[in-house]
């Protein structure tokens, strides 16, 4: 069994079990016969039932939140914002997977001019679903919604620390089905640690969606080879944000704040570091300043944010502050008294070495590094230095040279004048590159990532050139080779480009 702790005051809140090879491998089986029934029930059937799901969480959503606030120790409005974002996808996957799901004619060319050519996307079959425990909801329905929208059934493996919020999740899953009459496991969870995890990526599901650490990918991945079960990856961060010397400031450090010391930065897309324009910096660093110095942790209603949901994550902010201080770095907001487990008071950096750990790794803490550059090039070029690649932020009063940069960051998602803009947005797809993960979770590319593509050609015709036969006549070669030198052979002349670069 597990237990789970009010990480706040280290109260025991509940037990789970934790299953083993042969519960996961039961659930997996219940869940190809689910998959089948739940495929069976095309769009609009699915369609239906997920926003019943949806209703659902927003009905109850006070108590879904509680759950969250105690199994996390995340503020109940935070929690309740995180219902509203997760509540957002399901409706989108809902209502657009259809249409960028179901088959369609493509166009087969001249060489194949005699075939119809049919693309359409399939369901895997099952997939599974490890979740970790900075946003229970929000990160887990990121993958739950478009695995179920696009025609799978999923097994759930909430974080260890999580599972009553996974539980609730699952079980409210199951009563908006119950509505529409008899229904089959197309939902199922699982609980248990590392190696409950393991054994879903060992079980033969169709696809394996894991969000967590770098590290824990890898191990997922070793796993998952087993049975060539393809992996998708939503890892860590360490996200920047860009502030030029146009920006309006006062929006700046605001996003500044929120974006790092909300959720007590444990937050994947959190900001870690920010890069300003020389001009500004120090205009820029007391507006910071003021804005985080008033945020206090605690598990009040009026605090900020709430205590580490991880105990040994405080170490690891204490160790990063630690070795910034140790190689320079100064503190101008907290320092290490600041960390106190279980919770940490909002820390500002500056002044610290690029090769430091608290520029290069993870912190996941309430924690900002701020350093003064030429320009948003120099600031382009410090934020893409590191292994890490999930979002980013710029800042600018120039659109131009805004959307230039958010272009240029080597990041899967940047918001402009903004920051997180993007995970609210379920058209976007949402994940990162190098070691924050690769595969996308929202939005089209969301639906098609649990999804085989299928391919049809059907011959309506006898073909032009019939050269796929023992049968066929050098004529026929001869034939091919004549059209396709006319086609291609010519020699490439690019057409002069236009004025405009503008996409
Ligand atoms: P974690 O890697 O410790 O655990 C994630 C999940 O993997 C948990 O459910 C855990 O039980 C499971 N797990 C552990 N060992 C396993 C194994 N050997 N095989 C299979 N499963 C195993 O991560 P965490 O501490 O829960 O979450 C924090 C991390 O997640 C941070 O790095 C954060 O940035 C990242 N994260 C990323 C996103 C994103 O969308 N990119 C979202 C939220 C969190």
């Amino acid at each position: 069994m597990l237990e789970t702790v009010n990480p706040a005051t280290g109260e025991v809140l509940a037990t789970f079990p934790v299953h083993g090879r042969r519960e996961v491998d039961a659930a997996v089986a219940a869940a190809r016969e689910a998959a089948s029934w739940w495929a069976g029930l095309g769009w609009s059937g699915r369609r239906i039932r997920l926003l019943a799901w949806k209703s659902h969480l927003i009905r109850y959503m006070g108590r879904l939140a509680q759950l969250m606030h105690e199994e996390t120790g995340k503020p109940l409005d935070d929690a309740k914002l995180e219902i509203i974002t997760a509540v957002l996808h399901i409706d989108w996957a809902a209502r657009h997977a259809r249409r960028v799901l179901r088959p369609r004619r493509v166009r087969s060319g001249l060489a194949a001019i005699n075939q119809a050519s049919t693309l359409e996307y399939l369901p895997l079959g099952v997939v599974g679903v490890i979740g970790p425990w900075n946003y229970p909801v929000f990160t887990p329905v990121g993958s739950i919604a478009y695995a179920l929208a696009a025609g799978n059934a999923v097994v759930f493996k909430p974080s260890e620390l999580t599972p009553a919020t996974g539980q609730w999740l699952v079980r409210s899953f199951g009563e908006a089905l119950g509505v529409f009459g008899s229904a089959q496991p197309v939902l199922q969870l699982i609980t248990g640690g590392g190696s409950t995890g393991e054994a879903l990526a060992r079980s033969g599901v169709n696809k394996i969606a894991f969000t967590g650490s770098a590290a824990t990918a890898r191990k997922v991945m070793a796993a998952a080879a087993d049975n060539l079960t393809p992996v998708l990856a939503e890892c860590g961060g360490k996200d920047a944000l860009l502030v030029g010397a146009d920006a309006d400031l006062d929006a700046a450090a605001d996003a500044a704040a929120w974006g790092a010391m909300s959720n007590a930065g444990q937050t994947c897309v959190g900001i870690e570091r920010v890069y300003v324009a020389d001009a500004v910096y120090h205009s820029f660093l007391e507006r910071l300043t003021l804005r985080v110095s008033d945020l206090r942790p605690g598990f009040d209603f009026a605090a900020a944010y709430g205590p580490m949901t991880l105990p040994s994550q405080t170490e690891v902010v204490a160790k990063h502050v630690a070795d910034a201080l140790a190689r320079g770095g100064r503190a101008v907001v907290g320092g290490h008294d600041a960390v106190s487990a279980p919770y940490v008071r909002p820390i500002v950096l500056v002044d610290v070495p690029e090769n430091s750990s608290a520029v290069q790794d993870e912190t996941f803490g309430p924690t900002l590094t701020v350093k003064p550059v030429v320009n948003m090039a120099e600031a382009v070029s410090y934020a893409n230095a590191g292994r890490y690649g999930l979002g980013s932020a710029v800042f600018s009063g120039d659109r131009r040279a805004a959307m230039n940069a958010a272009r240029s960051l080597r990041t899967g998602m940047t918001s402009v004048n903004s920051v997180i803009g993007f995970a609210v947005v379920p058209a976007l797809p949402f994940g990162g590159v190098g070691e924050s993960g690769f595969g996308r979770i929202h939005g089209a590319d969301g639906l098609r990532e649990f999804c085989r593509p299928k391919a049809i050609t059907r011959q309506r015709m006898r073909p032009l050139f019939n050269v796929l036969t023992f049968g066929r006549s050098d004529k026929d070669v001869r034939r091919l080779v004549m059209v396709m030198t006319l086609l291609h052979g010519r020699l490439y002349r690019p057409r002069r480009a236009k004025s405009s670069s503008r996409p």
